[in-house]
């Protein structure tokens, strides 16, 4: 539960002065809806990003292992989120597979 006011029509938010870029939150995505970019002024030199919104099925994972308090997942009566897909699921091996980065286009 976060204190941050929810933006509207978002399943997945992030609180990017609290995050540390540790990896964890797309480690457990079962999604593929989250991974790093490079933020060359951040302490790691990189930052989360929500890249596939619409995938995003509320599991909350991400927001339950966050060490820092920073990802945040919309209630179930304030978003649809989605179910899971297979292509959701490859997605997220591969983002894996790319140390947590963002898949090129
Ligand atoms: S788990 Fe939390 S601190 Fe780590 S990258 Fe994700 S949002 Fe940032
Ligand atoms: S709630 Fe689940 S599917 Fe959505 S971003 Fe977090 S870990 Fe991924």
């Amino acid at each position: 539960m976060s204190n941050v006011v929810a933006p509207e029509s978002t399943p997945v938010w992030v609180d990017t002065s609290r995050c540390k870029a540790c990896d964890v939150c797309v480690s457990v995505c079962p999604a593929g809806v989250l991974a790093m970019v490079p933020a060359p002024n951040s302490t790691l030199g990189s930052m989360i990003e929500v890249e596939t919104p619409a995938a995003c099925i509320g599991c909350r994972d991400c927001e339950l292992h966050c060490p820092d308090f920073a990802i945040y997942v919309a209630e179930r009566g304030e978003y649809k989120f989605a179910r899971i897909t297979d292509d959701a699921k490859q997605r997220a091996e591969d983002i894996k597979k790319n140390h947590y980065r963002k898949l090129s286009a």
